[in-house]
């Protein structure tokens, strides 16, 4: 029998655009023609289930599913005996406390007895706990921002990614408690041959993200200025050098990593490169 590695996904919602596009990029495709639980995905064996968010730390504690894409923040409210495999990158975002604009907050102390509104109900009681306070907890499952206009809560413990919600709500965030972005996680114990799946799942996802992570540089550079340029530009084992059509000079390429890219770049027009060009890479193994 063919094994199959079951992935429960976010149906619809701020986490299935980043996670269909990072499994196209691990040549994985999804045929999901109508509104149903389940799809099937090409280009791997794999079983696609469409949940909401909330249901996947379940489903994989369960085993009903073997590995699952959600964010962190949901993983972490759901508490379940769930492995975190990996970090994916998107769906970024905070989980921050916000308070009435015209409130003078001086410090998380001033939450202490307060009424807090929030969808995270397990991760605010962790953190008032770590902090020796306490506070009288509002558990809502939705449109958190307008509970302390309404008079319900004095204060909120929300996701923010730009903060325009809290704007319009007359609201400042003032407490970042918890940061968080998308995560592959697993069951426990997962047999050994669903082990190797997940594995080569794994090798693409790490493909894709290093390849995100750098890029392909080509420049040309005087003979004579060769050994400084490619000190800066080391690549994956040494940069490539090939001879330009003029006596003098060459072409290097190699690779840069996107963290020190503007530094590097900078370093390499001081040491005499000239025509530098940045490509994107689509997948990197090394
Ligand atoms: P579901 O119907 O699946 O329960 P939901 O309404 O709970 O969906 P979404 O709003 O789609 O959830 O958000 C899903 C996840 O995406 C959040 O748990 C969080 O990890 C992340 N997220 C939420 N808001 C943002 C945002 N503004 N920017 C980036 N990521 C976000
Ligand atoms: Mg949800």
């Amino acid at each position: 029998m063919n094994t199959k590695l079951t992935l429960a996904i976010q149906k619809s919602g701020r986490l299935n655009q980043g996670t269909i596009e990072l499994l196209n990029l691990c040549g994985i495709k999804i045929s999901n023609g109508s509104n149903h639980l389940k799809a099937l995905a090409e280009g791997f064996p794999l079983e696609v289930l469409l949940l909401r968010d909330d249901d996947i730390p379940q489903y994989v504690a369960d085993g009903v599913a073997d590995i699952g894409i959600l964010g962190f923040n949901e993983v972490f409210e759901k508490g379940k005996d769930i492995a975190i495999i990996r970090q994916l990158g998107f769906s970024r975002c905070r989980l921050s406390i916000a308070v009435p604009r015209n409130v003078d907050y001086t410090g998380r102390q001033w939450l202490n007895g307060k009424r807090i509104a929030t969808s995270y109900p397990e991760i605010l009681k962790k953190f008032l706990n770590e902090n020796g306070m306490n506070a009288d907890i509002h558990p809502i499952s939705g449109s958190v921002e307008i509970t302390p206009g309404i008079g319900m809560a004095d204060a909120i413990f929300e996701i923010v990614s730009s903060g325009g919600t809290l704007l319009s709500n007359n609201l400042k965030e003032v407490d970042v408690i918890l940061k968080s972005e998308a995560v592959l996680v697993s069951n426990k114990s997962l047999e050994s041959t669903k082990k190797e799946l997940l594995n080569k799942l794994e090798f693409r996802i790490e493909a894709v993200q290093k390849a995100q992570r750098n890029k392909y540089i080509l420049l040309n550079a005087p003979n004579n200025k060769l050994n400084d340029i490619i000190k800066l530009i080391p690549g994956m084992k040494s940069p490539t050098v090939l001879p330009l059509a003029i006596d003098g000079w060459c072409s290097l390429h190699s690779v840069v990593t996107e963290d020190d890219f503007w530094d590097v770049i900078g370093s390499l027009k001081a040491a005499g490169a000239e025509g530098i060009l940045v490509v994107p890479i689509e997948k990197m193994v090394i």
